[in-house]
């Protein structure tokens, strides 16, 4: 019997038989593995090799919420993709926001599961328990908002949410990305492309009743109380009012904003241009929303005749790739690459951080005109990014090569371009620089899934003042030292990467968005968590459980890459991040990368993983329930 406080009901879709199974995990293991990649790496440790071809028929894909999503509250409708990437090999995870999650779980869904490889394109249709696969060759081919409105068509049903990839998961972009309300994108990893390779092109879920909490009358006091925080916040405040590109002019004025392929961190010709509060001024539309959240940090922009509001607007991480990372200093011509990226399924940051490798290449002369179908690559020439944005989504010419991702591009066109490659496992940085936030730069090295901002608190918040809220709530979790300035690299500060890592695993688990619910924001802290899981689940809950689940999930991540191949050699940032910053505020700081090294190999002693390995030890698998690993 299903009870969606305790055990989970997954979808277990069979693409290569045409064969759909329904599994129940019972509420002693789910309550292991709630959602996320950690109930999508239950499932896929179960019955796939780790070391299985990422495009082949034998890779799993595994869409996942928990048992809190949905719920009437901020911050709770998302989705992870769990599958092994295209562009690094290793454990794949993606997630994003939207209404989708939402419904899929007001469905009664907590895993949609697919393995095989169906003949034709089709699409998955879930109306509750009517589940069917139908035929996608009307919508194959087609960008994202045409597939939103065939498909309303086709069904003669408005009232339906669509998870979907575009001609670039077609065409198997190793960084595809999935979109959900043509702007709302499991961007990371090349889940698309996985998707693309099983010949899915979509997943359309009719939308289901509004969820409802376990405790209803405590959760609505307790969802007004954080409306109220909400608004009684100016951070949180600022996060809606400008969105999260609305740091960018200042990352630049610190010297800190990744630019020019991160041969600076100082764009002073730019970075006002193409900075949140200038997008709020000139061509925001309106503020978007994920499913019940009263933050409203999406951005909706519209340039007529040139840019759709249909597809969203850029965030910081899109604004700089193609923006600050490729010297574009205009923000019509950066929506119009976020647009472009949103309509053919591609991901902004790895796409826009390949174009900016590819320029500094052109400049440098390891690519000529002949070798870019004669376009000039150069920095700041924004006129190129549309037709190169669709080349690499159609798999055309010099977009053929770029659809690779910087770490196979440079290692086709050779001539020592790998030196210009920023990426761990090739996945391309996102726009944090380690040299700013070393600790953020230790969590990109040693993810289990190549570079990522989003899997541990940065750095900054350890110079606020020790009494203030943040700094406070990071003493629940064992962090109470603060720094003067964020560079810092000692033992304390690598616990605290670790610490915060495995918090924000927790909050990936249980999929709830960091800007609500991170633990450093002024917002929502531990104990904020600890009651949303009691009045939302009726679940009684302590920390230390909820850490437990955070470091699980890492260690099972860490555990697939081992199988598959990797060890701690491949956890290495990029040479030029150990460079001294050349100009600007910024000029002359330097990440030492001796005491970087000395840093990673205390993180592998705090997470109890192999000296030489860098993976979990047999030890640390039991101590975690995951002794069944062990073979
Ligand atoms: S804070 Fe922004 S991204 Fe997070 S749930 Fe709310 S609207 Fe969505």
């Amino acid at each position: 019997m299903y009870d969606r406080f305790s055990n989970a009901r997954i979808l277990d879709v069979d693409l290569t038989k045409s064969e759909i199974n329904i599994r129940t995990i019972p509420g002693d293991i789910y309550r292991l593995y709630p959602g996320g990649s950690a109930l999508g790496l239950y499932l896929i440790l179960q019955d796939m090799d780790p070391k299985v071809e990422p495009l082949s028929s034998e890779n799993m894909l595994i869409f996942s919420v928990s048992p809190l999503t949905g719920l009437p509250i901020s911050g709770t409708s998302r989705v992870t993709v769990t599958t092994k990437s295209p562009l690094t090999g290793t454990i794949g995870d993606s997630q994003a926001g939207g209404f989708f999650p939402m419904h899929l779980k007001a469905n009664d869904w907590d895993s949609v599961l697919f393995r095989g490889k169906s003949e034709k394109p089709v699409y998955l249709y879930i109306d509750g328990d009517n589940v069917e696969l139908k035929d996608a060759k009307n919508i194959w081919g087609k960008v994202t908002g045409e597939v939103e409105k065939i498909v309303r068509q086709e069904l003669g049903e408005k009232n339906v949410e669509i998870a979907q990839i575009g001609p670039g998961g077609e065409n198997l972009v190793k960084y595809a990305s999935i979109i959900n309300m043509c702007n709302r994108a499991n961007g990371r990893n090349g889940t698309g492309a996985v998707m693309g390779s099983k010949n899915l092109k979509a997943l359309v879920v009719k939308k289901g009743k509004a969820l409802k909490p376990y405790n209803k009358e405590k959760f609505s006091q307790f969802s007004k109380k954080v409306v109220k925080m909400i608004s009684e916040n100016p951070n949180i405040e600022g996060l809606g009012e400008h969105g999260t590109d609305g740091d960018l002019e200042e990352f630049s004025d610190e010297g800190f904003l990744p630019t020019k392929n991160w041969t600076t961190g100082y764009f002073p010709e730019g970075a006002t241009e193409i900075t949140g509060t200038t997008m709020s001024e000139t061509i925001l539309k309106k503020r978007d929303t994920c499913y019940g959240c009263a933050v409203r940090c999406k951005r909706v922009v519209e340039v007529p005749g040139i840019v759709n509001p249909l597809y969203g607007g850029p965030e910081y991480e899109t604004a700089a790739a193609f923006g600050s990372y490729c010297g574009i200093n205009d923000l019509k011509a950066v929506s119009l690459a976020n647009q472009l990226c949103n309509m053919y399924g591609i991901d902004t940051i790895s796409c826009g951080a390949t174009i900016a490798f590819a320029m500094e290449c052109y400049e440098k002369g390891m690519l000529t005109k002949k070798d870019t179908d004669g376009l000039e690559l150069k920095f700041g020439n924004d006129k190129i990014l549309p037709e190169l944005i669709e080349k690499i989504a159609n798999r055309e010419g010099i977009g053929n090569l770029l659809a690779e991702g910087s770490k196979r591009a440079a290692q086709i066109i050779g001539k020592g371009t790998e030196c210009f490659t920023i990426e761990v496992k090739g996945q391309e940085l996102p726009a944090h620089m380690p040299q700013y936030k070393p600790m953020v730069g230790l969590i990109y090295a040693v993810n289990p899934f190549g570079a990522d901002h989003q899997s541990s608190e940065h750095d900054v918040f350890l110079n606020l003042p020790k009494d203030s809220q943040p700094i406070q709530r990071l003493g629940q979790i064992g962090t109470y030292k603060t720094y003067k300035d964020p560079f810092t690299i000692d033992d304390d500060k690598v616990r605290f990467a670790f610490d915060t890592q495995c918090y924000f695993s927790i909050l990936d688990t249980l999929n709830l968005c960091q800007f609500v619910w991170g633990p450093s924001w002024e917002l929502c802290g531990p104990d904020e968590l600890l009651e949303l899981c009691k009045l939302g689940l009726g679940w009684n809950t302590s920390l230390f459980e909820l850490m437990r689940i955070g470091e699980r999930r890492i260690n099972m991540m860490r555990y697939f890459n081992a199988r598959a191949g990797f060890t701690k050699e491949d956890d290495k940032l990029p040479k030029r991040i150990f460079e001294k910053m050349p100009d600007g505020p910024s000029e002359g700081i330097q990440l030492n990368e001796e005491k970087f090294n000395e840093a990673k190999e205390l993180y592998y002693i705090f997470a109890g993983w192999g000296k030489d390995t860098g993976n979990p030890t047999e030890s640390i698998l039991k101590k975690l329930s995951l002794g069944w690993l062990i073979k």
